[in-house]
């Protein structure tokens, strides 16, 4: 008895441990699937959209998958992952990389964005010619460039570039919208020296005592006219004969130098002016109406070429002391009437002799001595005359032969009676006459200042070209016109 009741007590303990362990089991597996609920946790290794560079290699990010628990995260269970898509780095533009993973009941799905740009500015390139440079004020001359984008390709020809305070920029943009950019520095500078031009040429030449005007130019391809920077060394003594060298000198600023020489020859004047070398090229100058207030001022000139004229005086403007200075020194005198009033002279042979008289008295006066030359005033072709006395020129003429006098005419005019004002201008008609005749008897008038400023380059002009200077004598030509009253 005591056994079966031991057994039956032992098969109720075993009944109550078996429902224990079910509902102990129910309890995990309710806990398991019901209270932890599973899912999987997918993680891709990058953000949610991601932006890369044109052409740059892009690697997938990769993603990873576990299946995990909401309450029991320490389990992670790994679990595959496709991902669909792909990124081509040469195309621009947005892709979607998705991402999945499966496990029975459960998904797991992420996508990200990959977009690739063009960030790259397109890279100019300066070409640099060697040796190149700019002159200072010019434009630069483009040496070249190029530019190239990583996307757009060649782009060259659409860069512009401005040239600002020594530099020039150069920019592009490329369709992308990102602007590549040069800087050059633009150098400056300058090889060419200044010419110097000297005027009247390298080599110059002139008689003693003549006024030396040295006259030069300089001009540089940068700096323009440079004419005072110019410095000459050397001296020219236009007082003694000799050969003189003049240097002239001139830098600009970047450092060019232009020298020139000059060679002045100043010669001696002739030492015997009034000895003829040419029968055919002698002159004599003669100068009426005077003396004037130019008179000295000539005879310092005739005296410093040592050439001798002839002056045919009046007494019309007073300085009758040149008459004295004019026969010192060497000069013909002869008559030309004291007052050269036509109508006063011409009114009557013996007006003109009377008037001639006075000349004559006058003339002994200051030399000591008479002439026996003369000139009529208008010449003895004058036709004035006639309006006052006619024949009487026919009629002088023959007197002053009786009277042992010589008269003059002229067969080369100066023109200063007439339309010539300047000295170019009595030059050039002094000249030509002279060129034309050989033997030429020059009528002047030192009563005309620009008359005595022709005769130095009127002397040395004809010294130069071998005539001879000869003073009027009573044997020499007359030059007579032929009487016309
Ligand atoms: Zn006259």
């Amino acid at each position: 008895m005591k056994r079966t009741g031991t057994k039956k007590r032992k098969r109720r303990r075993q009944n109550r441990y078996g429902i224990a362990a079910a509902v102990l089991i129910a309890c995990i597996l309710f806990f398991l699937f019901f209270i932890n609920r599973w899912r999987i946790d997918l993680t891709v290794e990058s953000e949610d959209f991601t932006r890369i560079e044109y052409r740059s290699s892009f690697e997938n990010p990769g993603a990873s998958a576990f299946v995990t628990g909401s309450i029991l995260r320490t389990v992670r269970i790994p679990v595959p992952v496709k991902s669909e898509g792909s990124v081509d780095t040469n195309w621009l533009g947005t892709t979607f990389l998705t991402y999945r993973a499966e496990v029975l009941w459960m998904k797991a799905e992420k996508k990200i964005e990959v977009r690739v740009a063009d960030t790259t500015p397109p890279v100019i390139s300066l070409a640099h010619i060697e040796d190149f440079y700019t002159l200072p004020g010019q434009p630069y001359e483009e040496e070249g460039f190029e530019a190239v984008d990583d996307h757009d390709g060649d782009l060259t020809d659409q860069v512009t570039s401005e040239e600002k305070e020594g530099f020039v920029y150069y920019s592009v943009t490329d369709k992308s919208g990102n602007t590549g950019r040069a800087v050059r520095e633009i150098f400056y500078d300058d090889r060419e020296a200044p010419v110097i031009t000297l005027e009247g040429g390298d080599a110059v030449s002139f008689y003693e005592g003549r006024d030396f005007r040295d006259a030069y130019s300089a001009v540089d391809n940068v700096q323009g006219d440079m004419t005072d920077k110019v410095t000459v060394e050397g001296e020219v003594d236009t007082n003694t004969p000799g050969t003189y060298e003049l240097t002239y000198t001139v830098t600009d600023d970047f450092d060019n130098t232009c020298k020139a020489v000059r060679t002045v020859t100043v010669k001696p004047l002739p030492k015997n002016p009034d000895k003829v070398l040419d029968q055919n090229k002698v002159i004599y100058l003669t100068f009426d109406d005077g003396p004037y207030q130019y008179t000295d001022r000539l005879l310092d000139i005739l005296g410093r070429f040592h050439v001798k004229a002839t002056f045919f005086v009046t007494g019309a403007y007073g300085y009758s002391d040149c008459i004295a200075r004019e026969a010192k020194e060497g000069h013909s005198i002869g008559v030309h009437t004291y007052s050269h009033d036509y109508a006063s002279i011409y009114r009557s042979t013996d007006a003109f002799w009377s008037d001639f008289e006075k000349t004559e008295s006058l003339i002994e006066q200051k030399t000591g001595k008479r002439t026996s030359l003369m000139r009529f005033p208008g010449g003895s072709s004058n036709q004035v005359s006639r309006d006052y006395c006619p024949g009487i020129m026919t009629t002088l003429v023959r007197q002053a032969a009786d009277k042992g006098l010589t008269y003059f005419d002229w067969n080369v005019e100066s023109g200063d009676a007439g339309g010539t004002t300047s000295s170019a201008g009595v030059y050039q008609n002094i000249r030509d006459g002279v060129s034309q005749m050989g033997v030429a008897v020059v009528l002047c008038h030192d009563v005309k200042s620009y008359t005595v400023d022709a005769m130095e380059d009127t002397i040395l002009w004809a010294l130069e070209n071998g005539y001879t200077f000869l003073p009027l004598t009573s044997s020499s030509p007359t030059a007579h016109h032929g009487v016309s009253n």
